[in-house]
């Protein structure tokens, strides 16, 4: 790079969303002097549309297990997490530890979940099975017609909007410097990162935490990043009416996640459309008739809020966390961004102080290891 450097950092994060904020953060508080760059406001990402459901039991694939035990090992961090975050920033970051219900609304739904029970006590995650009618009194406004359901103690549920906004508060008390409405136009591994074409600022480490976008900046290696739409819908109660729901609930096509002030996220599509974030009639209508089939007091509920997000999605579903190319990965966490914050900033920030190597299971270069063998 041929321009003048304005800045030197022993890191610049980029990208501004859970996983790069909490990384800053982290980073700053082993002691390096850490610069985060976003092209937007912070947490305006997929962070922003995100449910912030913490469920590595009812997501649990057995094809995936490097994912659930780092799943498994980042829910049980969110409490202490969720804590320090509050403490370091005076923000609540809406940290709920409900449970989450497992639902099916007809005999082949039965008949899929009873799989998905055995299969989970088989890897033994704590699971309940429920009669419909004690699902219905932990939760009231579940359809009569409910056919079956499965109670996940342990998957909880945070507010990822608050999530951020705390995060940016703790990570700028902490002394992270932040460049924000500034894209990275450019990456020069070890020398530093190139914004808006004009200026350089200086680092020694690199990390890319750009979600969805981690695989277009110049400079950057290729990885097999990809944005997978999810549209969502925001509902509330009426004035004085009580929250819909206690607690996440998930069912063949979609999921519902109430927050404390009373409103629910209802989602979400999942979608191969590029970096297309159209909302569709058929995908908002397909999230309302499924949610409706098992709560059908959702359909009286006001509409707040629709949009759409893009989910940095990978090969194997499982992010990518560590160096290749003279830059340190910290992206590709796909649906499970929010619940993986804590364990991926910890990871990342030991690494980039030379106190712990990351897992090898989630190196970057995986993939093109994979292609060669
Ligand atoms: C509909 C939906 C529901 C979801 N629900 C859940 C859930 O319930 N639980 C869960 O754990 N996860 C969930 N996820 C996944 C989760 O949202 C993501 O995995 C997580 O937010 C990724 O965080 P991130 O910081 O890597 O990316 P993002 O939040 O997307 O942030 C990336 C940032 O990089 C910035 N950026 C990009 N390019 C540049 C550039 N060139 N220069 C500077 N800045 C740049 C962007 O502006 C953005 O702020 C959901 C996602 C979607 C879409």
């Amino acid at each position: 790079m041929s321009l003048s450097y304005a800045d030197r950092h022993d890191v610049a994060v980029l990208g501004g969303g859970a996983i790069g904020l909490a990384v800053a953060w982290r980073a700053r508080q082993r002691g390096l002097s850490v610069v985060l760059i976003d092209h937007g406001d912070l947490g305006r990402g997929a962070s922003h549309v995100a449910a912030g459901m913490l469920a590595p039991v009812s997501e649990a694939d057995p094809g995936e297990r490097a994912l659930l035990e780092l799943g498994l090992r980042s829910a049980r961090a969110w409490s202490a997490f969720a804590a320090e975050l509050e403490d370091a920033s005076g923000r609540p970051v809406g940290y709920r530890t409900t449970g989450t219900l497992v639902l099916a609304r007809d005999r082949d739904e039965a008949e899929a979940l009873d799989r998905e029970l055995a299969l989970r006590e088989r890897l033994g995650l704590r699971v309940e099975r429920l009669l419909p009618s004690a699902a219905r009194r932990l939760e009231p406004a579940l359809s009569p017609t409910l056919r079956a359901a499965f109670h996940a103690p342990d998957d909880h549920s945070v507010d990822p909007r608050r999530l951020t906004a705390a995060l940016a508060v703790a990570a700028a008390r902490a002394g992270v410097e932040f460049r924000v409405g500034q894209e990275v136009t450019a990456v020069d591994p070890g020398e530093g990162v190139e914004i808006e074409g004009r200026q350089v600022v200086a680092a020694e480490r690199i990390v890319v935490a750009c979600g969805a976008w981690s695989g277009t900046i110049p400079g950057v290696p290729a990885v097999p990043v990809r944005p997978v739409k999810g549209q969502t819908l925001r509902l509330r109660s009426g004035p004085g009416e009580p929250p819909l729901l206690e607690r996440p609930v998930r069912y063949e096509g979609g999921y519902l996640v109430p927050r404390g002030d009373g409103s629910v996220i209802l989602g979400a599509t999942v979608e191969e459309q590029g970096f297309n974030t159209a909302l569709t009639a058929g995908g908002l209508y397909e999230l309302l008739r499924d949610a409706s089939e098992l709560v059908p007091g959702v359909l009286e509920l006001e509409v707040t809020e629709t949009l759409a997000g893009l989910r940095p999605g990978t090969p194997d579903n499982a992010p990518l966390l560590g160096e290749l190319g003279g830059v340190l990965f910290a992206t590709g966490h796909h649906r499970n961004g929010v619940l993986l914050t804590p364990v991926t900033a910890e990871l990342v920030a030991a690494h980039l102080a030379g106190d712990a190597e990351i897992d090898a299971s989630f190196a970057p270069g995986r993939f093109t290891h994979r292609a060669a063998a």
